[in-house]
């Protein structure tokens, strides 16, 4: 099964897939975590992409196809879901292209639904392990022992980019540029789109993501 993962930045995309990689057996493929890793290890991929993702903004098209290319090539049969990617009309299309030339296609959609005024909320309380990378949030997902990594002790960190200015300009960007990859495939017959209400707490919306997908997965 190949699934893209839609949604805001904060709606809870990470959070959902962490329960979705361990239910259907997939692989996760974050771009975001995908290019913070690259920041850490200092390569050249990290330092072209760090100055777009501190101000919010995307990283260009033709870096982020050619990544995520790479990763998707090393996914096993039971397939992937992607997340944060594809975040523009053009990527989405690469994307598309390149599974095509292997005979494959994305099965399924999942668009999480989240109003504006919860995403900064949510990103403003989100910390994460800098170790193996669990996210949580200040009220919403709490650790068990305050500021500590539940799996490994390491003292949990707040990302650079989700401070009050830069969620503000991440909101506009994914208004202006990923919203229209939600059209792009529900207008496309190959992929299946389903819409989530990402409002509702994380247990409330895995119900949702598993009725759609143990659905697909019967068929
Ligand atoms: P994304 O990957 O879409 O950017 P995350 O999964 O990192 O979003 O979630 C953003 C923040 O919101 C995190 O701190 C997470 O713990 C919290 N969160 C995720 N889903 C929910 C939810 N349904 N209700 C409340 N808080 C949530
Ligand atoms: P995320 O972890 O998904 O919130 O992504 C963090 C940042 O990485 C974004 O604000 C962008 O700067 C960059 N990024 C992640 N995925 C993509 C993508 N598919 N296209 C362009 N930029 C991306």
């Amino acid at each position: 099964m190949r699934i893209v993962l839609l949604g805001a930045p904060g709606a809870g995309k990470g959070t959902q897939c962490k329960h979705i990689v361990v239910r259907y057996g997939l692989l996760h493929l974050s771009s975001g975590d995908i290019l913070r890793q690259e920041r850490a290890a200092g390569t050249e991929l990290g330092k072209k992409a760090q100055s777009y993702m501190d101000s919010g903004a995307l990283v260009p098209d033709e870096i982020i196809v050619e990544m995520m290319a790479g990763a998707i090539k090393k996914a096993p049969e039971a397939g992937f879901i992607l997340d944060g990617f594809p975040r523009t009309v053009n990527q989405a299309d690469e994307l598309d292209k390149s599974l095509a030339s292997t005979n494959k296609k994305i099965d399924a959609v999942l668009n999480l639904k989240i109003d504006d005024r919860i995403v900064a909320e949510r990103m403003t309380g989100r910390r994460s392990c800098p170790q193996c990378g669990a996210v949580y949030h200040i009220e919403n997902l709490k650790p068990k022992v305050e500021e500590i990594c539940d799996n490994d002790g390491a003292r949990l960190v707040q990302r650079p980019d989700d401070s009050p200015e830069v969620v503000a300009n991440r909101l506009k960007t994914y208004h202006q540029q990923t919203e229209p990859v939600v059209d792009y495939y529900r207008n496309s017959n190959n992929s299946a789109v389903y819409d989530i209400d990402a409002n509702k707490d994380a247990d409330e919306v895995s119900v949702l993501v598993f009725e759609k997908l143990d659905a697909l997965v019967k068929t």
